[in-house]
């Protein structure tokens, strides 16, 4: 879909994983204060498209360009980009020795260079902003699997990011935690931040998503609004998705 003022441009992205074409000719834009929701199988290539998005993963082909610069090999310029296009994966990652603070301050000490007690009135703003100012002094474990998600996207936020990618952020909760972390997303999104979000919530699909993208066996099949897509899906692949899901 045509998009105004973009941020994240792939173009004819290739990869592979042994013989396993995992990213075939993948275009991918993605504007300013979108949020673009992937879908698709399992195994369909959504989450190695995210990493390649903030370099995790290599690509043997194409351009991705992040704010009109072409994405870095390594080094400062790739640990740069790395926190301007922020990650949340299923699994938290959070550091489980650390309290939740110096969990949100640790690369903003690290890698933004701020002093401590700077990082740390940072982190307890965005602790504030994701309803964790209790909190902070606590440990991972102390914290339900919503709220140790929910630290992860305030770590996320501390990097002051121009984009964050979220890899199925809500698939490792219980339901009753899901709506949480959600919230969070939404609220974000309602604030413009540009949001890549691979994710089985179709209620959030529905309605937080600018663009619906459904990727098949490594393709973009279709990149549509989430309206034109959850009532006339094109593709067959798609159309046999959603008779499955909903
Ligand atoms: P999705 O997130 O849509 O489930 P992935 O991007 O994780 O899909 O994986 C796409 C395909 O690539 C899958 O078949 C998966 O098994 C394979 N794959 C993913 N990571 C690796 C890896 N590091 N080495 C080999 N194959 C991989
Ligand atoms: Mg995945």
């Amino acid at each position: 879909m045509a998009v105004v003022d973009p941020l994240i441009e792939l173009r004819g992205v290739n990869k592979h994983y042994g013989a396993l074409h995992v990213l075939q000719d993948v275009d991918l834009t993605v504007g300013r204060g979108e949020v673009v929701v992937v879908i698709g199988p399992s195994g369909s290539g959504k989450s190695t498209l995210c990493r390649a998005m903030n370099r995790l993963e290599r690509v043997e082909s194409g351009e991705i360009v992040v704010d009109g610069q072409p994405l870095p090999d390594e080094g400062k310029a790739l640990a740069r980009l790395r926190a301007e296009v922020g990650m949340v994966f299923q699994s938290f990652n959070l550091f489980a020795h650390k309290t939740v603070l110096a969990n949100v301050s640790l690369a903003q000490i690290k890698v933004r260079k701020r002093k401590k007690e700077e990082a740390d009135r940072r982190s307890r703003e965005l602790l504030d902003r994701v309803g964790l100012a209790a909190h902070a002094e606590k440990y991972p474990a102390q914290l339900s699997g919503g709220q140790q998600q929910r630290v992860a996207i305030a770590r996320a936020l501390a990097m002051d990011p121009k984009a964050l990618l979220f890899d199925e952020p809500t698939s490792a909760l219980d339901p009753e935690m899901i709506n949480e972390v959600l919230e969070v997303m939404r609220q974000l999104a309602r604030e413009g931040m540009t949001m890549v979000v691979v994710t089985h919530e179709m209620g959030f699909a529905r309605s937080a998503a600018n663009r619906v993208v459904f990727m098949a066996d490594g393709r973009i099949v279709e990149d549509r609004t989430p309206e034109e897509f959850f009532t006339s899906p094109r593709s067959e692949r798609a159309k046999d998705f959603l008779s499955k899901i909903l």
